[in-house]
């Protein structure tokens, strides 16, 4: 079945006791015994889990190609599930621009637990071969990358790690299942902020992994979520569910938006450079053309005059709203080394958007306002 079949119909059928064909949301937290005192559907207590929940990870596990899928109640808490499943003295590789969250999970919470970690440029795989140790038992991937959008070779480093008797994460969310399959690509477990592009309407918290086998590691992973106790919601898991349906649709919107996009600002007087990997001239082009069907709704600029033009912009533009996070149906804009702090490596100029299913004719009128008015108070 193609994925469109899969967003539509995968975790989906009416309701057994109704008839309803969208499902209600169980709305209990614990569920009774028969008379032998057994459980007839298998759920005890909602923290272990859900009806809503149980149909959530059917349609991701198939969304992804995988086995099993794990919901959790935020992708950090799916990202934290991942570290806490190793031991101490293991040693991770992550990207030196993974999602700040990731970075410095890693850093602040699991180093003091004793999980060391080393973060290397990883669209370079010899970066990442040479950061290989004895105790490397994990690799993470995010790709596009946050917010310059450098592409990994997702099947070149995922070798890399197996042959380092390594598992392999990828951080799927910017790219979604739409546009990049990474257990196809030979990573061992994919794991999505559903907050972004999966919900996709700005409106819920929510996080995933999904697996390729219902494995040892599988099950510590599912331990993990169900003392961990980030479990999300039944109304979370709904309007997640609800999101799904229309991923593959919003995507295409969000993709030929974004190209729209790229391709006005790359030829524009008050831009520098423009990250998307959907430009011919864009350093990761190459492999995201191999890796991926389409090249996202992300992209990123860098304005000429650093971060006071940057910060201009922001002030005139009336479509964009300025504020974090991604993936819904509004385009947003964002200066990321404002919100990085004074150790950002961010370029000062570089702004990251988000791009929306409004026109493309809208969007790239008020970029144009907004970069020009802001070239004109500059001068
Ligand atoms: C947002 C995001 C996360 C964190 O997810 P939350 O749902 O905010 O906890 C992790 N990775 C990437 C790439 C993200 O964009």
């Amino acid at each position: 079945m193609r994925i469109e079949t899969l967003t539509v119909h995968a975790g989906h059928q009416p309701d057994p006791a109704t008839g309803a064909v969208t499902p209600p949301i169980y709305l209990t937290t614990t569920f009774a015994r028969d008379a032998k005192g057994e459980l007839p559907h298998g759920f005890i207590y909602a923290r272990s889990d859900n009806p809503n929940r149980r149909d959530l990870e059917r349609a991701l596990a198939a969304l992804e190609g995988g086995e099993t899928a794990l919901a959790f109640a935020s992708g950090m808490a799916a990202t934290a599930a991942v570290f806490q499943s190793m031991l101490p003295g293991e040693h991770v590789i992550a990207p030196q621009d993974a999602y700040y969250g990731t970075a410095k999970l890693l850093r602040e919470v699991m180093g003091g637990w004793g999980l060391a970690s080393t973060l290397v440029d990883m669209t370079d795989p010899h970066a990442v071969a040479r950061a290989v140790t004895p105790h490397t038992r994990l690799v993470w991937i995010e790709t596009p990358s946050n917010p310059t959008l450098a592409v990994t070779d997702i099947a070149r480093v995922a070798a890399i790690a197996r042959a380092a008797g390594a598992r392999c994460v990828c951080d799927n969310t910017w790219a979604t299942p739409l546009l990049q399959r990474p257990l196809a690509l030979g990573c061992d477990v994919v794991m999505h902020s559903t907050t972004k592009y999966l919900g996709g309407h700005s409106d819920l918290t929510g996080g995933a992994l999904v697996l390729p086998a219902d494995d040892e590691w599988a099950a510590r992973l599912r331990t993990q979520q169900q003392l961990g106790g980030g479990v999300p919601s039944a109304f979370d898991c709904w309007l997640l569910m609800r999101g799904i349906r229309s991923l593959a649709w919003r995507m295409r919107g969000h993709c030929e938006n974004a190209a729209r996009v790229a391709g006005f600002l790359a030829t524009h007087a008050a831009v520098d450079v423009v990250h998307y990997p959907g430009l011919a001239s864009d350093p990761g082009h190459a492999v995201a053309a191999r890796q991926m069907t389409a090249f996202g709704g992300m992209l990123s600029v860098e304005v000429k005059g650093g971060a006071p033009a940057a910060l201009e912009v922001v002030r005139r533009v009336r479509l964009f709203t300025p504020a974090t996070s991604l993936g819904g149906t509004e385009s947003l804009i964002e200066h990321r080394a404002s919100v990085e702090g004074p150790d950002s490596l961010t370029p000062p100029g570089l702004l990251r958007l988000s791009i929306g299913l409004e026109h493309a004719d809208d969007l790239i009128g008020d970029l144009d306002q907004a970069l020009r008015g802001a070239a004109a108070t500059r001068s």
